[in-house]
């Protein structure tokens, strides 16, 4: 058994990382989709989107072929429509919540008629938005994810201007180093950052860290309000006996040396187990195996019930061929001359709900030993806790606290997405950065 890149040819490489979610084949296909919708009064569908996009409405455009109208409603809603169309787990969110499915039949491809729109507007860079102009006022957004995005493009649109200090050498956060492969490519996630910074008045400047190349308190006195839409993204720790081998790597790099070393160039062992079972863990797993991996294992310490991760991306994982083992947890990983060789995990049985209200894994005392070559870590994301407290700013254990004007402890320095929740859907890091716009609009006194 071996760690080892280059394992499959360009072809290969190619056809598994195609497209999960290829959009319609042609206008009439979509037309035929967006005919399906019944516009329901009240819509469902628009109450279980976090931005709440008027799905009919758009849908209606579509189907009387007013394509920019419908780019147009959707993006006045959520900038990062064209993405989510890509990445949201829609089944749980405004597909799920279709009418259709009240009937047993499909619900309506929201998702893929909401592609059908935002791809067209981003690649033929429809100016769907005019900036007012300048009012002299400056904001200062850390961060060039989903949340900092969105409240820049809200903000820009009222005048301010902005600029956005990114850590990476590239803009788009989650959904350009953190998300497979297969469902958004890194030329679309850099495309939909152009086309956001595109109306004008939003100045990214990247490899900026917050903490090492700019300080908070330079900012406060340079700029009339602050937005920090940091993030997540410290990979929580096993804790257990053998992490240190060569060989247990954590999700977060994983997907990021695939999102930015190219295919080829990222290692894979033969034998994989990935521990957890969210999302992160899903497209640790899948890719693993698209990779060239002979075998792949998720393990997972409650079972499909208690699971972050949804039926649809769990049927992903199934389809790509990667076993699953529930009510296990890894215990000790075991190394000869310093490299993985094997997991011995603990059977686990349910006891009682914890905080979560899911049953709590406890372990029974027996356990299983599997042969494996490579452990890939994806038990949850930690906040920067170290960053939030070097910067004096109010939190709980690391997650940024604020009121319900989005405002820190800390007057004119706001906050939202996934440094605020702890991690959760690129569509609610969307909606917080509108929410936060709109309080420091109202801070700076432009609204
Ligand atoms: Fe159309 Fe379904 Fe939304 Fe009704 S619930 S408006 S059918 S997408």
């Amino acid at each position: 058994m071996a760690i080892i890149n280059n394992r499959l040819n360009p072809e290969q490489y190619s056809n598994n990382f195609n497209d999960i979610h290829p959009p319609f084949e042609t206008k009439d296909a979509a037309l035929v989709e967006a005919n399906r919708c019944l516009f329901c009064y009240d819509a469902p569908c628009i109450k279980s989107c976090p931005t709440s996009i008027n799905v009919p409405k758009f849908i209606k455009q579509i189907s009387t072929d007013n394509i920019k109208g419908s780019a147009h409603t959707i993006f006045s809603s959520n900038i990062i429509g064209g993405g989510c169309s890509k990445v949201c787990p829609v089944e749980k969110l405004c597909e799920g919540a279709c009418v259709y499915n009240l009937m047993e039949e499909e619900p309506i491809n929201i998702a893929k008629l909401q592609r059908y729109s935002t791809e067209k507007a981003i690649k033929e860079k429809w100016p769907l938005f005019q900036r007012k102009a300048s009012t002299g006022k400056k904001v200062a957004v850390i961060g060039a994810g989903p949340a900092g995005l969105s409240c820049a493009h809200v903000l820009s649109r009222e005048g301010v201007d902005i600029t956005i200090f990114e850590k990476e050498s590239k803009g788009g956060g989650l959904m350009t180093y953190g998300i497979a492969a297969y469902k958004v490519t890194p030329e679309f996630c850099e495309d939909e950052v152009n086309y956001i910074t595109s109306i004008g008045g939003i100045e990214i400047k990247y490899n900026q860290e917050l903490g090492k190349d700019i300080s908070l308190a330079e900012l406060q006195q340079q700029y009339d309000s602050v937005y920090l839409g940091i993030g997540v993204g410290l990979a929580r720790q096993l804790e257990i006996q053998g992490e240190e081998l060569q060989g247990v790597e954590d999700a977060i790099t994983f997907i990021y040396d695939i999102r930015t070393k190219g295919y080829s160039n990222v290692a894979v062992g033969d034998k994989v187990a990935v521990i957890g079972m969210g999302m992160t863990a899903i497209d640790a797993a899948t890719q693993a195996m698209r990779l060239g991996a002979k075998e792949v294992t998720l393990i997972y310490r409650r079972t499909q019930a208690e699971m972050p991760c949804t039926e649809v991306e769990l049927n992903i994982a199934k389809l790509d061929g990667c076993n699953i083992i529930w009510l296990a947890t890894p215990k000790e990983i075991i190394g000869v001359n310093g490299k993985v060789t094997q997991l011995v995990c603990s059977i686990i049985q349910l006891g009682e709900p914890d905080a979560s209200g899911r049953r709590s894994p406890v372990e029974s005392g027996e356990t299983f030993t599997m042969d494996i070559d490579m452990v890939i870590k994806a038990a949850g994301q930690m906040p920067f806790e170290e960053l939030v407290t070097n910067t004096q700013l109010g939190n709980s254990k690391g997650k940024i606290t604020i009121d319900n004007t989005c405002q820190t402890n800390i007057k004119g320095v706001f906050a939202g997405g996934d440094c605020v929740n702890g991690g959760k859907e690129v569509v609610d890091a969307v909606q917080a950065g509108k929410e936060g716009a709109a309080a420091i609009l109202e801070y700076i006194q432009l609204s």
